[in-house]
């Protein structure tokens, strides 16, 4: 054979595999389908900014390897998320802390604010009296109560899963963090950043000196490429790699909105969350704010949005959000059972293992793909 690993997608998991490999000896093949390499974390310069291509991508975790890993490779600037929420023009903080509190009632201390949550939940939990809340409106007026969830949750989630919280399932928001303290940092890692000058620079770095064909679709040519290679990594969907045999699985997908404006500053925030119904999408991403800070976000006069609509998938669309409902864990346990029948071939991924993975999981994923090849 020529290769000892075919790896099919050079999104983080392919990318990661790819260099583990190759660093330890390994002769790797690397298919992509599309015309570029990185997959969703990909970014196109457009007015001197990096925008990120397929939605909005920041890396945050706790795993302190992961975190070297990367920065040893692309080292990562201090961008800290930190979105607003705007509702019929009133701006509120997330995630729910005591600015968003003393935003929606005026309360200034974290006593007031419990008082006030527990006022605003206790209809809820005697509605319920004592059973589990069968739906996501329920239990998201059970943990935070009647104000927070009209304006900062109920449109935002219709919007994102195209339809209505009481026939989504509770489990979409078993925990909604509260945070009795002014910190409108959205997540509770350790580590978090963007690797400085853009993703691509990370994943250009991963794949460096592995070949790389592009615009090669692996399912295309299955019995070509499958000649190549002792092992195979597949990342691509898992019911395309079985011709959709058992039928679709569902995913949701983001269209985007990208216009360059001419202003150096347009919303002063990365990300702004549109939680109204009435807003059709779902946020606003400001991509220079992802990279420049402070008076820096003035160096360039122009600036770049993306306006994001939640969509239901259909084929032909990027597949985004895999929906991890009953019907469709069910279909996939069954794509399961024939992909622990295919001999030589690792399913890993996002899509491949239909599962809504981080970036970072998916690089210790990788990383522990690696280890137990190299076992
Ligand atoms: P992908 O990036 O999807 O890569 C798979 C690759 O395989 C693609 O390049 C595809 O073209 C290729 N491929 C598929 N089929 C074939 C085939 N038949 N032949 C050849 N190639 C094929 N994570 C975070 O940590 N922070 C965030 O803020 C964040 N925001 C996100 C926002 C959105 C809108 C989305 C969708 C995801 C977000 N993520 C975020 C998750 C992140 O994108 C994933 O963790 C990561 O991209 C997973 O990498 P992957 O390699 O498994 O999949
Ligand atoms: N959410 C919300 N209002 C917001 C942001 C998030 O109600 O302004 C809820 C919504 O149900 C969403 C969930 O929190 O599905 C997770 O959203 P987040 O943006 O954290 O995750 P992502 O959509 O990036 O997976």
């Amino acid at each position: 054979m020529q290769y000892d690993y075919l790896i099919v997608g050079s999104g983080l998991m392919g990318a990661t595999f790819a260099y583990l490999a190759h660093h330890a000896g390994k002769r790797c093949l690397v298919v992509e389908r599309r015309a570029h390499t990185g997959g969703n974390v990909h970014c196109q310069e457009v007015a001197g900014i990096q925008v990120h291509q397929y939605g909005a991508h920041i890396l945050h975790t706790n795993n302190r390897e992961v975190w070297q890993f990367v920065n040893g490779i692309a080292e990562c600037n201090r961008y800290t998320n930190s979105p607003v929420a705007n509702y019929q023009g009133k701006l509120y903080n997330l995630p729910f802390n005591m600015n968003t509190f003393y935003q929606m009632w005026g309360v200034t201390t974290p006593l007031q604010a419990r008082r006030k949550i527990e006022e605003q939940r206790s209809e809820a939990i005697r509605k319920l009296d004592g059973r589990e809340p069968a739906n996501l409106e329920e239990q998201a007026l059970a943990l935070v109560g009647k104000d927070i969830f009209e304006r900062l949750i109920k449109g935002y989630t219709e919007k994102q899963w195209g339809r209505s919280c009481n026939e989504l399932p509770a489990f979409i928001i078993r925990r909604l963090p509260l945070r009795f303290v002014f910190d409108n940092n959205y997540f509770n890692d350790s580590y978090q950043g963007i690797p400085i000058g853009g993703y691509n620079r990370l994943i250009d770095r991963l794949l460096q000196d592995i070949e790389v064909r592009l615009k090669t679709d692996f399912l295309e040519h299955k019995q070509e490429l499958d000649t190549l290679a002792d092992k195979v990594l597949y990342t691509g969907p898992l019911d395309a790699y079985f011709d959709y045999r058992l039928g679709h699985l569902q995913y949701r997908t983001v269209r985007f909105e990208t216009e360059v404006l001419e202003t150096p500053n347009y919303q002063g925030n990365a990300v702004v969350n549109y939680t109204d119904r009435d807003v059709p999408y779902t946020r606003i991403i400001e991509h220079k704010h992802f990279e420049q800070f402070g008076p820096a976000v003035y160096d360039n006069p122009q600036t770049v949005i993306s306006k994001e609509y939640s969509m239901e998938w259909m084929p032909g669309m990027e597949p985004y959000y895999p929906v991890n409902d009953e019907k469709n864990s069910a279909l996939l346990r069954e794509y399961q059972t024939l992909a622990a029948k295919e001999e030589n071939v690792i399913f890993a991924g996002r899509l491949a293992e239909y599962k809504y993975y981080d970036m970072a999981p998916t690089i210790e994923r990788a990383m522990q793909l690696w280890s137990k090849e190299e076992a």
